[in-house]
């Protein structure tokens, strides 16, 4: 595919196909740097939704991505369904984690993913200073499987204005295989890689 070298250039991404992958449960030391380093290389930039749990041990992490140009966001600080939280856990689960990413990166996140999905009106309203981001296409990587069918879950749903979601669990080898080629095909494709904020048009911090 020829056309994927020129993929910055502005008539070719003009296309109003944009994709924003988005990676969950991180921060850590393994995973989430070799997502790192891959988005690095091609030049993506990706918005992460992490634990507060984590972010705690792992703050440099957290200002590689910021530094890098990528969005962190906040995933609740212990992955609860906060659907079946009291609403003071949910205003705690939130706050938490936002503090410490306030503290490791100076920004305090606007970009909110609930655990699992799962929102209903009351985390919704409990959550009214975040922009709440889910999804549109699933690589199914939890469920562990190989490169290629994390590669194929993601290309046979993408749509025009795709947020795929991923996760960097530690053992999360399939997205790690997948993505070079996600990055690749979905630039030949004609997709323009950006952040969830900059899809939805919304502030991320
Ligand atoms: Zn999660």
């Amino acid at each position: 595919m020829q056309r994927a070298a020129n993929s910055q250039d502005k008539p070719f991404t003009a296309t109003g196909k944009r994709i924003a992958l988005t990676f969950d449960d991180g921060p850590n030391e393994g995973a989430a740097a070799t997502v790192l380093d891959i988005l690095q290389r091609y030049e993506v930039q990706a918005t992460f939704f992490c634990i507060g749990a984590q972010a705690q041990k792992h703050p440099a992490v957290l200002r590689r991505m910021v530094g890098e140009g990528h969005v962190v966001g906040n995933h609740s600080y212990s992955h609860p369904d906060l659907t079946k939280e009291s609403d003071d856990e949910v205003i705690r689960q939130l706050e938490r984690t936002s503090e410490i990413l306030k503290e490791a990166t100076g920004l305090r996140p606007r970009l909110f993913r609930p655990p699992f999905g799962s929102v209903d009106d009351r985390v919704k309203s409990l959550a009214r200073d975040y922009h709440i981001v889910l999804w549109n296409v699933s690589s199914e990587d939890w469920r562990r499987i190989p490169g290629p069918a994390v590669a194929a879950n993601v290309l046979a749903h993408l749509q025009d204005e795709s947020i795929v979601l991923h996760h960097c669990f530690e053992d999360i080898r399939g997205t790690l295989d997948a993505l070079p080629y996600l990055i690749e095909i979905g630039r030949a494709l004609g997709y323009e890689f950006v952040t969830a904020d900059s899809m939805l048009g919304v502030s991320p911090y």
